[in-house]
């Protein structure tokens, strides 16, 4: 948690001026005030430049009567590039000795650790090491991960499912011995998921860049409230934009969007969080989660600290699977966000009719979001809709919601025929995996994990 973070004000005037760059040096300032501005101004330097495949970073597009915030011009794909993209930075900042060897252990589903893996790939004295559940990503996916460069990285899929693999990492997070072994050669093991602040905090950074974008466009004036709808999971990403509100960004409501796995919508409509229900795989499969963690961040700000009352919240989601909180909390929460979800067929009907109204082709998590969008009613405030990520990670569900059939189609089939129909072109990164070498190909099971990560120490810091 950052105390802090409610006490910043921001400069309107200043943030409607500057570039994405100067406002993520900006926020940075302000909330790791433990950097020096010398180090942060490399960070950011290092962290949003060519490796965006737009000078604006997350440049926003009108879609229809709405806008639309696109996230996904980082080297992945993915929103999570705007995080992972700078944490690498961060953390070889924040190391005691330049010495220090940090090893990163991540497990993913899909998303994530390719974008950690693109985050961490040849920074100094740091190794990544990423897990992935055997063939239970899709094509596109698994060839990201097993088509990564970079001297310091280690990529192996897990015979078993994620949480199989996320358990695995865990164990390894918690093994004494392990822990003793890697210390003794002066090694830490340290995380790239979104609990670590340092995921969340350059990510507010496109809410306030977004604000500026709109203005300078003439869309709003200056001073006028804008709704930010969010398609979520872990609730990273829209605890971002509270952030933002927070810090002074004229926000109206946060919209939280989800998959039918929908845990978040009946929260914010009843006050109760209750996890024992079916999870359901979805075509949205980075927003397939039960247990959102940052969800407790929001509940410690919006009960003014009370670590207590959290506390006890959090006792009963792990004893008895549900939690229920106090009428003028859910009050408060329900001031400041909205929310709905889409089923399957209602997220592809979204993909078909956005693309047929607009010309515009959005994924399947952008999908979910823009089916909640239209059904909540405006109140007369200019909304965008966050883009998370490119429809070409996801070809062949897309090509299905367009009408068109996928079934015998490798992901570059899919991906050509996509093309063909939108009229854009698959971000490079994404359609020259076809000709990538394939570097990582080991398989092994969850027991084998903690021996692979020994041999990723050994390759990377030796
Ligand atoms: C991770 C992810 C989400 C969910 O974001 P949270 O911060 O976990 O709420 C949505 N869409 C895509 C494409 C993602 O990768």
């Amino acid at each position: 948690m950052s105390d802090v973070i409610p006490e910043k004000r921001i400069d309107l005037d200043r943030i409607c001026n500057q570039t994405f760059q100067e406002t993520a040096l900006e926020v940075l300032s302000q909330l790791f005030n433990d950097f020096s501005p010398e180090e942060l101004e490399a960070c950011v330097a290092s962290a949003y430049g060519t490796n965006f495949d737009d000078d604006a970073i997350t440049p926003v597009r009108q879609l229809g009567s709405d806008y639309l915030l696109e996230l996904f011009h980082g080297p992945t794909s993915a929103f999570k590039d705007v995080a992972l993209q700078i944490l690498p930075h961060l953390m070889n900042c924040s190391r005691e000795s330049a010495d220090d060897k940090i090893l990163v252990l991540t497990a993913t589903s899909g998303d994530t650790g390719k974008a950690a893996l693109e985050g961490f790939a040849d920074v100094d004295n740091i190794g990544i090491c990423v897990f992935y559940p055997y063939q239970k990503v899709s094509d596109v996916q698994e060839l990201q991960m097993v088509c990564q460069k970079g001297s310091n990285v280690g990529v192996c899929a897990v015979r078993g499912t994620f949480d199989d693999a996320q358990t695995g990492v865990k164990r390894i997070f918690t093994d004494q011995a392990q822990i003793d072994a890697f210390a003794r050669q002066g090694i830490s093991l340290s995380s790239a998921n979104s609990i670590n602040i340092g995921r969340l905090v350059p990510q507010i950074t496109y809410y306030l860049d977004a604000y500026a974008q709109l203005v300078r466009m003439g869309a709003i004036e200056k001073g006028d409230a804008v709704d930010f709808c969010v398609p979520t999971g872990n609730f990273g990403d829209v605890l971002a934009g509270f952030y933002a509100k927070l810090m002074g960004l004229p926000v109206g409501k946060l919209i939280v969007a989800s998959n039918a796995n929908n845990v978040l919508t009946d929260f914010i409509s009843t006050g109760t969080y209750d996890r024992l229900r079916d999870f359901t795989k979805t075509i949205s499969p980075s927003m397939d989660i039960l247990v959102s963690s940052n969800l407790e961040r929001l509940l410690y700000h919006l009960s003014d600290g009370d670590c207590a009352y959290v506390a006890s919240l959090m006792a009963d989601l792990a004893e008895k699977g549900s939690y229920t909180v106090s009428g003028e909390l859910l009050a408060r929460i329900q001031t400041i966000f909205s929310c709905g979800f889409a089923s399957n067929a209602e997220t592809s009907a979204a993909i078909r009719s956005t693309f047929e109204s607009t010309g515009v082709l959005i994924d399947q998590h952008t999908a979910v979001g823009k089916h909640v969008l239209d059904r909540i009613p405006s109140e007369g405030r200019v909304r965008v809709l966050l883009s998370t990520a490119s429809p070409y990670k996801f070809p062949a569900d897309c090509l299905a919601a367009l009408g068109s059939n996928p079934e015998g189609m490798s992901g570059f089939e899919a991906m050509d025929e996509l093309e063909g129909i939108a009229g854009t072109t698959a971000p490079v990164q994404l359609s020259s995996l076809r000709t990538a070498e394939h570097l990582h190909t080991d398989v092994c099971t969850i027991e084998g994990m903690p021996a692979f990560v020994e041999s990723v120490a050994e390759k990377v810091f030796r």
